[in-house]
């Protein structure tokens, strides 16, 4: 008999929970993860008394009631809600696009105001199903948006032509025509009181963690451990690259101490003209109300991966998922491991949707 019920590959938010539920339901777990620390890219870096997301903001939403009741099981959430500001060439906008936004570019008060303009600038666009980011975006809200607030930052985010991303990015981000600057539509929002490392301790609490532990590595001697093996890392990097890399964005980030108390007053600032090198900058301390006489800021800057960097976000276009089809097929083949997160399915998930994508693989698993 071996002596885990489950060897879970990667300590983030996946692993977790599936950990969690599995641990719950009385099987023995044994996490590994090749970083130094739990918890993946929510993981965050105490700096002076800030939380700092050290693998890129996150802000934790969902319209799932058993969802937001489960993180809320683990640690307590506060009441931020995510309203970042764009730069475009110096002047400021709201985000999402809204009311706000529209009176601002053209000084439009009401709805129906905004909406004959974008009408009028989406209508030239308009033929058919947008077959790409920058057809959907202008058929959502027209060309100056597209052009002042989505292009420039697209273009960077992801090192690729928007006329050659998929439509399904920009569809995201809300369009809506009242005056509120919440970035999210859904119905929970918050921020872990005392950080998101809360949320993974208590995931893993009671649970064996062996870290800077490289699976791929010393794959046969720990797979011997257990009977079962979950793994969420990148699935191409698993099956060894046989059907040809993924892409993936990566980023790079900077960081610095400042001895002002106040630096942008929002959690985000985004740049979005293409002549910024960095897509935006980030001021911890807001996600959480912070007061200390210092603050931490990170400029964010995409790059393309290349082994040895963090993939960050899966390229969904045609050519990476019909790459992604050929390993998925292969995964669905074996009795002995489970894929899953955002690596392993290769998928532009937000934290609640790996929650829901870990809880159901638990359940159906552990039944
Ligand atoms: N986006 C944009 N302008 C912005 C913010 C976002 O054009 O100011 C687009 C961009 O293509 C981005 C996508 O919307 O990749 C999704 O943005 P989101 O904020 O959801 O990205 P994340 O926080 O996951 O990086």
């Amino acid at each position: 008999m071996a002596e885990y019920d489950y060897l879970v590959v990667g300590a983030g938010l996946f692993g977790s929970v599936f950990a969690h539920e599995a641990t719950r339901k009385g099987k023995r777990c044994l996490v590994v993860d090749r970083r130094n620390h739990t918890g993946g890219n929510i993981y965050n870096e105490d700096i002076d008394s800030i939380h700092v997301h050290k693998y890129g903001p996150h802000i934790f939403h969902t319209n799932d009631k058993m969802i937001w009741d489960y993180v809320n099981s683990f640690v307590e959430f506060n009441r931020f809600t995510y309203t970042p500001v764009a730069n475009y060439k110096g002047e400021l906008y709201s985000l999402p696009f809204n009311m706000n936004t529209f009176y601002q570019l053209w000084k439009v008060k009401t709805p129906d105001e905004a909406k004959a303009i974008i009408e009028q600038q989406a209508s030239a666009a308009k033929n058919g199903r947008p077959a790409n980011l920058e057809e959907q975006a202008l058929s959502l809200v027209g060309k100056d948006i597209y052009e002042k607030l989505i292009k420039g930052y697209t273009e960077k985010q992801w090192g690729r032509r928007a006329v050659d991303l998929p439509a399904f990015i920009i569809k995201r981000l809300p369009v809506r025509f009242v005056y509120d600057n919440n970035y999210f539509n859904d119905k929970y929002q918050g921020i872990p009181t005392g950080g998101y490392n809360k949320l993974t301790e208590g995931l893993l609490s009671g649970i064996e963690c062996r870290l800077d532990v490289d699976y791929l590595q010393n794959k046969d001697e720990l797979d011997a451990l257990a009977d079962k093996t979950i793994f969420t890392g990148q699935i191409d990097e698993y099956y060894r690259y046989r059907f040809g890399h993924l892409e993936y964005r990566s980023l790079r980030f900077e960081t610095e101490r400042l001895e002002i108390a106040n630096y942008q007053g929002s959690a985000a600032v985004n740049y979005t003209e293409a002549e910024v090198p960095y897509t935006r900058i980030i001021e911890h301390k807001h996600f959480e109300f912070g007061t200390q006489p210092h603050t931490v800021i990170t400029r964010e800057y995409p790059q393309e991966w290349k082994p040895g960097l963090e993939p960050y976000y899966p390229i969904n276009d045609e050519k990476n998922n019909a790459v992604f089809k050929q390993y998925q097929d292969l995964s669905r083949e074996e009795s002995k491991i489970i894929f899953g997160g955002r690596l392993a399915e290769y998928k532009y998930y937000d934290m609640h949707q790996v929650i829901g994508s870990a809880l159901a693989k638990a359940k159906k698993e552990l039944e």
